[in-house]
């Protein structure tokens, strides 16, 4: 006998795939939504299709956004010369609650990881370089996780970019080894920025 109906099982498969969401989590999300009302499910479901339609990258740094370019390029009053290359959107949302940093951003998408096999075709590598290539660029600063993916990727994209005679810069110093990004605290970010390393 089978523990579910065919569709339960099929709901709980599916929220199951989502990043961080083990069996009882995907139980958890599975059952309630079946318990919501058809309107409130309707409307997550709406939420999503809307999403999915609307969001794509920004042409400029990657980020994912619902008008290109983001709200962060068509900032004006932002530094267009320093870009901050992050693995994620998420890490975007980080540097920004620092309040500190008034550069621009490059969102890479992941991290090169042979394990995985992510290559760095796999990620917005080359869209980086093709925009440090049209030149204005003053800095790069390498803020990618301190795991190993993070620093390899850094790394990699460190000598890439060497040829450009830009300043590049990695953070480091506050970051734990094997952090992520995105859970570091505002003060902590702040720090790490501040006291980035010279690379170039
Ligand atoms: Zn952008």
């Amino acid at each position: 006998m089978a523990y579910y109906a065919t569709t339960v099982a099929k709901l709980i498969e599916e929220f199951q795939k989502m990043p961080g969401i083990g069996h009882k989590s995907a139980q958890r999300l599975a059952f309630y939504v079946l318990g919501l009302s058809t309107e409130r499910a309707n409307g997550l479901v709406q939420a999503i299709q809307e999403a999915k339609q609307k969001v794509g990258y920004c042409s400029i740094c990657c980020n994912l956004t619902d008008e290109d370019p983001c709200e962060i390029c068509a900032d004006t009053y932002r530094d267009f010369s320093t870009i901050c290359v992050v693995e994620s959107p998420a890490d975007v949302v980080a540097f920004e609650k620092t309040k500190e940093y008034k550069g621009v951003y490059h969102v890479l998408h992941g991290a090169i990881s042979p394990m995985d096999g992510i290559k760095p075709d796999d990620i917005k590598i080359k869209e980086l370089v093709a925009r440090v290539a049209k030149g204005d660029i003053k800095e790069v600063i390498l803020a990618t996780d301190t795991d190993v993916e993070g620093e390899a990727t850094g790394m990699y994209i460190a000598r890439l970019l060497t040829p450009f005679g830009i300043k590049i810069t990695r953070i480091a110093k506050g970051i734990p080894i094997g952090g992520d990004i995105e859970y570091a605290d505002e003060i902590t970010l702040s720090k790490a920025l501040e006291n980035r390393v010279d690379l170039s």
